[in-house]
């Protein structure tokens, strides 16, 4: 399995992606929001994009699908759920669902509410497995909730589904948000010394060769993942003195996800 991220350089910092059957060259493009470049990228492996996949329904993510499609004839994948919100869907996908691209490329679609509730990962099974993780999971970070999500969801979403996949997964998130969300990291734990030590690294990266984290590293340095954690609790305790002497995780990370609304 190839695993192409593209970087759009657009204000919204989105990462596009191509997923690619080595064997026989075809594609399944991920919320090609930059179609031009989606289709040059696959023009020059040598690629046919056969299918298109939407995370969610957010306009960031289905802008390029008109022009990849009319381009590639590709079919439309996304949220079963998601029906009335995408246009011209072929396929709606359920948890569970297996799509496969070209021989030997096999991916499992997971159901992952929080961001907006037709929300899908999309889950490689190789060696070492990968997750695209929309505007779910971003690296060091989780997505928002205010277009249509719902932050309970989101947090059973990590606690049920995210946190559970193995450490060595790697990470592909819908936007390049690293940076900024490392500052949250550390506004809460300012002790965080492999944050520390990662912002030095991303700080002034090329998107275009952005690094990816698997999910072992997400967990030392993601506050949504850190919901035990002294220091994160500590610091929530000085904007919510309220909260309990030993706060459930589901209280800590919805109050992480309150406070990062304005960070
Ligand atoms: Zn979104
Ligand atoms: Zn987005």
């Amino acid at each position: 399995m190839i695993v192409e991220q593209i970087w759009t350089g657009n204000a919204y910092r989105n990462f596009n992606y191509l997923i690619v059957c080595p064997d026989t060259g075809e594609a399944m493009a991920i919320d090609p929001l930059d179609h031009e470049k989606c289709l040059t990228v696959a023009k020059n492996g040598g690629w046919d994009i056969t299918q298109v996949l939407n995370t969610h329904e957010h306009g960031d993510h289905t802008g390029g699908n008109g022009p990849v499609i009319a381009a590639t004839g590709a079919t439309l994948l996304a949220h079963a759920g998601a029906k009335d919100a995408i246009a011209n869907i072929d396929r709606g996908l359920s948890a569970g669902d297996i799509i496969k691209v070209g021989k030997s490329v096999e991916l499992e679609c997971l159901d992952t509410p929080g961001h907006t509730m037709s929300h899908i990962c999309i889950l490689s099974h190789t060696d070492q497995p990968a997750l695209i993780s929309g505007d779910t999971m971003f690296n060091a970070g989780a997505g928002n909730c205010h277009n249509g999500g719902h932050p309970e969801e989101l947090y059973d979403t990590f606690a049920e589904q995210l946190s559970k996949l193995p450490d060595d997964t790697l990470i592909y998130p819908g936007h390049d948000y690293i940076a900024g969300n490392l500052g949250f990291t550390l506004d809460r734990e300012p002790d965080n010394q492999r944050a520390k030590a990662l912002l030095s690294e991303v700080e002034n990266q090329d998107p275009d060769k952005a690094m990816v984290t698997t999910l072992g590293l997400e967990k030392e340095i993601n506050t949504f993942f850190r919901l035990h954690n002294p220091s994160v609790i500590a610091a929530l305790r000085e904007v919510f003195p309220d909260m309990a002497d030993e706060p459930e995780p589901k209280e800590v990370f919805l109050k992480l996800r309150m406070l990062r609304n304005d960070w």
